[in-house]
């Protein structure tokens, strides 16, 4: 069967994890700037273990910046970033400009924060299967078997379980997102960063998609999902965000947020995406 498992969405949609639940990720003010533009103007955020957090915004708002300062693709111009607890470090260039200061703690941290993009980002040269375990066989040095029996088990769990040996090409965009996930699972990761998952998709293939996502919200995964499916967002988000020119203009629980908005253009970006 190529379809993904779907269940009913959790239970628990709309109600904020745990204040005492582990802090997964923290960003204290992070700033992003591009030379005379700043893109991010002071974000401030604790993911707790569960929480599902919905990141809303018009394009051009710094959604996909904020999620690539989180997972260390872009370093942020001012702010810090922890990982359970452990602080990135950083240092100042000649120029005064923040750079990771310790590759090897990025590349361990980095391995903890997944990330799900557009555009899938798989591997065109390799099968769907060599798309899964490269990661955790290279940065993990998993030996081959553990990853192949992972990897298939997680194949299994997104419904591609008879295109292990597909590439990419030859699978349909819907297909392809769903190995892309199956591939950032592969990883173990404590936070998964999603960024507009379903955007490139064909309209008619991305509720497989969602329905996968679901179901890892439904597992109780830490997640946040940039998306423009406010209905999805709505049902399976515990906190839900909505960044507006770089800033955090609204962040509340989603029964709130999606129903009575505080902002106007909250309002004004909810009607036009329902
Ligand atoms: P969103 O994902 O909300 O659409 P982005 O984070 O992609 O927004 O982009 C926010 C702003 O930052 C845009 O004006 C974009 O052109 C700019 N930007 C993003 N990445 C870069 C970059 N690497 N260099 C220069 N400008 C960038
Ligand atoms: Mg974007």
């Amino acid at each position: 069967p190529d379809h993904p498992a779907t269940g009913s969405l959790r239970s628990g949609a709309g109600l904020p994890a745990d204040d005492a639940a582990p802090a997964v990720l923290t960003v204290e003010n992070i700033h992003k700037r591009f030379a005379a533009l700043e893109v991010l103007r002071g974000i401030s955020l604790t993911a707790r273990t569960g929480d599902v957090i919905a990141v809303l915004g018009s394009s051009g708002s710094g959604k996909s910046t904020f999620l690539r300062c989180l997972n260390f693709l872009e370093t942020p111009s001012a702010g810090r970033i922890w990982v359970h607890g452990e602080e990135v470090r950083t240092r100042r260039d000649r120029a005064g400009a923040l750079r990771p200061a310790d590759s090897r703690q990025l590349t361990r941290l980095r391995a903890r924060v997944g990330m799900v993009f557009q555009q899938f980002n798989l591997w065109p040269h390799m099968s769907v299967l060599d798309n899964l375990i490269e990661a955790p066989r290279r940065v993990r040095g998993l030996p081959k078997r553990e990853c192949v029996e992972k990897a298939e088990a997680l194949l299994e769990k997104v419904g591609l379980a008879e295109r292990r040996d597909y590439y990419p090409a030859h699978l349909s965009g819907g297909q392809q997102q769903r190995a892309a996930i199956a591939r950032t699972l592969a990883m173990d990761p404590e936070v998964i960063l999603f960024d507009e998952p379903t955007s490139a998709l064909d309209p008619e293939l991305v509720g497989e998609v969602l329905g996968v996502i679901g179901a890892l919200a439904e597992e109780g995964r830490t997640m946040l999902i940039v998306t423009h499916e406010i209905g999805f967002a709505r049902d399976v988000s515990t906190r839900a965000l909505f960044l507006d020119e770089g800033r955090v203009e609204e962040d509340g629980p989603p029964d709130i947020l999606f129903t009575n908005p505080d902002s106007d253009r909250l309002r004004r970006f909810l009607a036009r995406h329902l």
